[in-house]
Order: structure tokens, then C-alpha cells, then sequence
């Protein structure tokens, strides 16, 4: 069985066109994208690094990498976020590659092909993404880091991802999440040792609504989070 749920293709299918206004659907991924890409740039040395954005939609992330000087290439199951992600880089003039396939079809295709991979505000949409994860282990090169970040799944997280930012706060469209999709940091360490991966290092990431800023937490996970794991060298 192929691991992707139909509904959530459609429901970022149909609102690709808005991916690249910065104060429409997406603004939240517009407000995270420096704080996450500069973590990333801290951590990794992009420049010249082959990275692969797992669910990249419109390509805000992946965008970030490439003009950070990685070789950037995207993937998603969306094909209008994929057609909205190749225009916006053509006329950033970036040379970044971006593909309608499967983690799980990647993988067989191009084990260890690349330094970095992130997969990013995607698991919580996927049926098993125990099984992205392991596709994402098995993309990256011994030696390669991965980071991973979703939201997690407690009361708070329901109260503030949910009810606060799709209804309240109105910061995303009704319906982008489903509560039971939430993952554990405790849940996704788990696939990411399963997968024989070593858990770095687990951040939060807080939302001040009064400033719309978000902020990278060293103990608040209650919320969203990333997770960056290492590849053990051969
Ligand atoms: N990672 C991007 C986009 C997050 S939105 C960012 O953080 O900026 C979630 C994306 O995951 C959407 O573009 C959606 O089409 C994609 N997606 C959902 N299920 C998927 C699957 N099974 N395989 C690949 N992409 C998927």
C-alpha cells in the first residue's frame, strides 16, 4: 500500500496558488522558515551538500537551503504545490529539482544519495510515518544529519494547534490538522532509533502570538518541535 492519504493531498492541492503569500494560508511556514533554516545552516555545512526536502510543498524550505548553497531537490505527493514550488524557483532563478514521488519510492531509488535530509510539518499527515522515517534513514548518507519536525500530541497541543490557531487565532484554514496525526517526541525518537538513526538533539519550537514570532525552546516540546538525528558514519 502506497503511504499517502488522498484527503491531505487534495487539501494542499487546493491551496497551492496561496503557498508563496506571505500573509495568506501558509504564513505560519513563512514566520518559521528563517528560525528553522538557520538552525539548520548552524548545524550542517550546506554549501555544496546534496539535501532533500521531504513534502516540500510550495518549497519555502527548500528554497532556504538551495540560496544557502546547498544542491536542493524537493519531493511531495502534491502536484500542484510541486507546479507552484518549480515557478516560484525559476523565478528566483534557482536550480533546485523538484519531484512528484514518494519517500518510500525515493529511497529504493537513491540510498545514501544525500548529506541532509529534512522532512518538515509533513508526518502529521502521513498514514505511517514510521515508514518516512526509515525512507529518510535510508536517503541519507552514513555520516548525513536528518531533521524532522511535526507538532506534538497532549491536551496543550490540542488546545493551541487546533482549537487556537485554526479557529481563535485563524492562522491556519480549518481542518489543516487532525488531533489523533499529532506525534510524540517520545513516539518519533523511537522510529528514528527503530530506523537505526541517533537522536541528536529535540527543540522546541514556541509561537508568542502577541508578536507572531516563533522561538526556538530548549525544553518546551509541548507544542512543535524538531528533532535532528544523525546517520552513524560506516
Ligand atoms: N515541508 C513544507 C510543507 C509542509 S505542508 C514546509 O514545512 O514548508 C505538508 C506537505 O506535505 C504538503 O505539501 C503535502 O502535499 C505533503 N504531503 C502530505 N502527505 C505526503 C506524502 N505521503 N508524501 C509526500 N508529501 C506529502
Amino acid at each position: 500500500m502506497i503511504n499517502v492519504d488522498p484527503a491531505e493531498i487534495k487539501k494542499f492541492n487546493d491551496l497551492a496558488s496561496r503557498w508563496w503569500d506571505p500573509s495568506g494560508d501558509f504564513k505560519p511556514l513563512h514566520d518559521l522558515n528563517p528560525l528553522r533554516s538557520s538552525y539548520i545552516a548552524e548545524k550542517v555545512d550546506l554549501q555544496g551538500a546534496k539535501a532533500l526536502d521531504v513534502g516540500c510543498g510550495g518549497g519555502i524550505l527548500t528554497e532556504a537551503l538551495a540560496k544557502s548553497g546547498a544542491r536542493a531537490s524537493g519531493i511531495d505527493m502534491g502536484e500542484a504545490p510541486l507546479a507552484v514550488a518549480r515557478i516560484h524557483a525559476a523565478e528566483a532563478n534557482l536550480d533546485i529539482e523538484y519531484r512528484q514521488i514518494t519517500a518510500e519510492e525515493i529511497a529504493v531509488e537513491s540510498p545514501g544519495a544525500f548529506d541532509l535530509v529534512c522532512c518538515m510539518e509533513m508526518l502529521e499527515h502521513v498514514p505511517d510515518p514510521a515508514s518516512v522515517i526509515q525512507s529518510c534513514a535510508d536517503l541519507v548518507r552514513p555520516g548525513g544529519t536528518l531533521v524532522f519536525s511535526t507538532i506534538n500530541r497532549n491536551p496543550k497541543s490540542f488546545l493551541f494547534a487546533v482549537v487556537g490557531a485554526e479557529y481563535v487565532l485563524n492562522l491556519l484554514p480549518k481542518g489543516t490538522h487532525q488531533y489523533k496525526k499529532f506525534i510524540r517526541p517520545s513516539e518519533l525518537s523511537g522510529w528514528c532509533r527503530q530506523a537505526g538513526l541517533q537522536v541528536e538533539e529535540v527543540l522546541g519550537v514556541t509561537y508568542n502570538p502577541l508578536n507572531k514570532e516563533f522561538q526556538i525552546s530548549q525544553t518546551d516540546v509541548s507544542i512543535n518541535y524538531m528533532i535532528r538525528a544523525s546517520k552513524a558514519q560506516l
